[in-house]
């Protein structure tokens, strides 16, 4: 029987891992979910507490609580709220793996608190690799965590060098689909819309990380994301356009062999690889059909089109608490433009100049990580404000 905790759980990767545990408990693998959580969705959370039974649950907007309290009455569920029930659950023991599915910032402290209480993280929540790699592989050095990607290239990477030696890994590519605007032309961007840019080709999923994929954002983040979880130097990891979102990433070792991994886009195949890790449990999942698809194409990124892309490989190089500045700055833009406070354009225009009045520091204790990520939520907020 193994028990977890699903952070998260009324977000896209947290519904799907809903959908997962069910799947593996009608597999004979079961999976007990003791703890839950969400931002604000009562209605969703009170659903799944009447349906898994967790021992408590935690709504993290504390105006929320007294709603999400009247409705799980009588269920036997505790009920938590804010950071300090986050905190709360994320150090009791009876779990041994945590599903990170908090979207931005908010999912680091979880991830480091796990690590710190060995229990194994699968981890779909990129920011915190991201903003604190380099503190969260310090940590994780001392710790019997497995950290457990839910990314799906990351995934498949991890499915690739399965029983291959680290060392014999020359280069790492990272499929992208491109997004809702890979064939628009860089004049076009001016005028994109926030329906056309929540418009993914390939996958459903949260807001914020939809944002991402249209910038390719995402994308520089799960550079950033393979070279923590991996050790691979960031000039062996490459990107490459796949607009059909099949082959998931792509390995290739120093004998010249190439190893990939295919399937249909849908998050609850890597999820539950992350779940059952190294077993593979039966599932009815779709299945891929490649007679069907027929053509699986290629093309090289445009960098001058997609300049978060080019700004994350940049930040890459810069290292220190740049990707910090990178992340932050990002999800404070995309708020922003989520909100129709700013353009499209001005999401990489807000990030770069936060990366330009950003003083570097090369200490990243948790401390200073909170404390740059703040500084340049603000300095984009309040670069927003004075422009529009
Ligand atoms: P969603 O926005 O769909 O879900 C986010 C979840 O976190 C919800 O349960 C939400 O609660 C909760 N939440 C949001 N903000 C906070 C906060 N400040 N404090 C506590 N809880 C919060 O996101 P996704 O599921 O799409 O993404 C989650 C993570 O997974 C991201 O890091 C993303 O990059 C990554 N990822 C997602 C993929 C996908 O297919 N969706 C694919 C690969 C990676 P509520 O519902 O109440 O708002
Ligand atoms: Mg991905």
């Amino acid at each position: 029987m193994k028990n977890i905790a699903v952070l998260g759980s009324t977000g896209s990767i947290g519904r799907n891992t809903l959908e997962v545990v069910r799947n593996l408990n009608r597999n004979n693998y079961p999976v007990t979910v003791n703890y839950i959580s969400a931002n604000s969705n009562v209605d969703l959370l009170c659903e799944q507490i009447k349906e898994f039974k967790p021992k408590a649950a935690v709504i993290f907007r504390e105006d929320c609580y007294k709603r999400l309290k009247e409705c799980s009455l009588n269920l036997g569920c505790e009920v938590l709220s804010g950071q300090e029930g986050i905190n709360d659950i994320s150090s009791r023991d009876d779990f041994e793996l945590v599903v990170n599915a908090l979207v931005g910032f908010s999912g680091l402290i979880p991830t480091v608190k796990a690590i710190k209480n060995g229990k194994d993280v699968a981890l779909a929540n990129k920011e915190s690799l991201v903003a604190a790699g380099q503190l969260i592989n310090f940590l994780l050095k001392g710790s019997k965590t497995r950290l457990l990607p839910i990314d799906s290239e990351h995934s498949a990477i991890l499915q690739c060098i399965q029983g291959e030696p680290l060392n014999k890994i020359r280069k790492l590519t990272l499929t992208a689909s491109g997004g809702p605007f890979r064939e628009y032309s860089k004049d076009l961007f001016e005028h994109v819309t926030l329906e056309e840019a929540l418009k993914h080709p390939n996958w459903k999923m949260g807001n914020k990380i939809t944002i991402d994929s249209a910038t390719l954002m995402n994308k520089g983040f799960e550079i950033i994301e393979a070279k923590w979880l991996f050790g691979i130097e960031v000039k062996n990891i490459e990107v490459l356009i796949h607009p059909q979102s099949v082959i998931h990433s792509l390995v290739e070792f120093t004998d010249g062999s190439v190893k990939a991994q295919l399937g249909v886009p849908d998050m609850k195949v890597p999820i539950q690889y992350a779940l059952t890790y190294p077993e593979r449990v039966e599932s009815d999942f779709p299945r891929l059909d490649l007679a069907l698809l027929k053509h699986l194409t290629f093309e090289e990124p445009d960098f001058d089109k997609f300049e978060c892309l080019k700004l994350a490989y940049e930040v890459i190089k810069l290292g220190g608490s740049y990707p910090v500045v990178l992340n932050g700055s990002n999800e404070a833009a995309v708020d922003l433009f989520l909100n129709r406070k700013i353009k499209f354009t001005d999401i990489p225009y807000l990030i770069k100049s936060a990366l330009e009045k950003h003083d570097n520091h090369n200490k990243l204790d948790l401390e200073n990580i909170i404390e740059a990520d703040t500084w340049s939520r603000r300095f984009v907020y309040e670069s927003a404000s004075v422009a529009t």
